[in-house]
């Protein structure tokens, strides 16, 4: 059993209470840790306990036990860990049972659902009053909140960059029923302290919505001192290099706790098949007229975007726009295709055992 006294009120802050204390009795093993997820990046993971900040892997174990993508910890998600002795990774040993979570439908080979985090009080569905207004997108990420018992607030942002936003915010209310509605500006601080009073202490809130909306930025004004926010985290490429990667998971001086991961950004836009696609059609349309299939459009001969650009048939805000969403969905598709590969390794394995022993068996014949 896990001696939970000591750290109960180290891990408070970090969203822990008596019924999570409550979850882990029985399965916990002498020496286990608990600890929440904050970081995840390919299959590393960073995790704090409430006085420090781990390094963390699943262990062989865990590893062999899991089956399909949802087995494997995403940022939120509380675990039990095993310290290590050294001065490498700790182990993750088991995830606790999670109470909500986001997930992302998942397209083409996986069957299953893709969660992106886990375990949130509330859900900031974000959206700006300016050029990206749209109230379906609102509905789309309101449907999902409301599918995953996730409570949902409306944040209208950009306040300081319309005139009259009174109609604009009435229509918005009028639509999500009981649904809290707050404008906001990170510009200005304007409706910063209506929101504050729904970031209570130790709830989780996700941040959702497309890019350019202005997250981050909301993240930094409400983290005041922005050095944290904006401090990237080291991190460990495929080769053991370090690169580096945005904090996920951040603790607001007033005690709330923001997940903010490329992963849930866009979640219910990139599955909608061909979200993208459907909101670019001018740019996708030119990249079929590159002279190179693989063009990356950047400095290749007979390139039908730059050409574009150039003489200003696709504007130059759009195509960014264009290639933040892609390279966000990409993220998404290459977190896929890491659990795929483990799926697929353990299958092999799988088979290859099958094999062995039919041949055993054929031997002992
Ligand atoms: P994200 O992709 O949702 O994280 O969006 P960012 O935080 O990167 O913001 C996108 C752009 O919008 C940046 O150029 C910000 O400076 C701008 N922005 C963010 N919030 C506000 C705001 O409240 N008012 C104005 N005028 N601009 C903002
Ligand atoms: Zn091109």
């Amino acid at each position: 059993m896990i001696a939970m006294n000591d750290t109960f009120s180290t891990l408070q802050p970090l969203g822990w209470s008596e019924e999570w204390a409550g979850s882990i009795s029985g399965i916990g093993v002498s020496g286990w840790r608990p600890g929440r997820i904050a970081v995840e990046h390919k299959n590393r993971y960073r995790l704090w306990d409430g006085e420090r900040e781990f390094e963390g892997i699943v262990s062989g174990r865990f590893h062999h036990e899991a089956c399909k993508p949802s087995d494997f910890p995403v940022v939120g998600d509380w675990v039990l860990f095993e310290p290590s002795e050294y001065a490498g990774p700790v182990s993750i040993q088991k995830i606790l049972p999670r109470r909500s979570c986001l997930t992302r439908k998942a397209a083409g080979e996986t069957s299953s659902n893709q969660p992106l985090a886990a375990n949130f009080d509330k859900v900031l569905i974000t959206t700006s009053c300016n050029a990206d207004f749209s109230l379906n997108r609102i509905l789309r990420f309101l449907t999902l909140a409301q599918s995953s018992n996730i409570l949902p607030i409306v944040l209208l942002t950009k306040l300081d960059l319309i005139n009259d936003p009174t109609v604009m915010i009435d229509e918005v209310r009028c639509q999500v029923g009981a649904v809290p509605v707050l404008p906001v500006s990170a510009k200005t601080g304007e409706g910063l302290d209506v929101l504050q009073t729904y970031l209570q202490p130790g709830q989780t809130i996700a941040v959702v919505g497309s890019s350019g909306v202005g997250k981050s930025t909301l993240v930094n004004r409400l983290m005041d001192s922005s050095l944290l926010a904006v401090n990237p985290v080291r991190e460990w490429d495929d080769k053991g290099r370090h690169t580096t990667t945005h904090r996920q998971m951040v603790l607001l001086p007033d005690g709330a706790i923001l997940i903010d991961t490329p992963g849930i950004r866009e979640v219910g836009l990139i599955d909608s098949e061909g979200g993208i696609e459907a909101t670019f059609p001018e740019i996708l349309e030119r990249m079929k007229e590159c002279r190179f299939t693989d063009c990356q459009h950047e400095a290749e001969p007979g390139c039908a975007v730059q050409l574009a650009l150039a003489n200003g048939e696709i504007q130059l805000d759009r195509y960014k726009q264009f290639t933040k969403m892609r390279n966000e969905s990409d993220y998404q598709h290459r977190r896929e295709s890491v659990h795929l590969q483990q799926q697929r390794k353990r299958q092999d394995k799988q088979v290859h055992q099958m094999q062995k022993q039919i041949y055993k068996n054929r031997d002992k014949r």
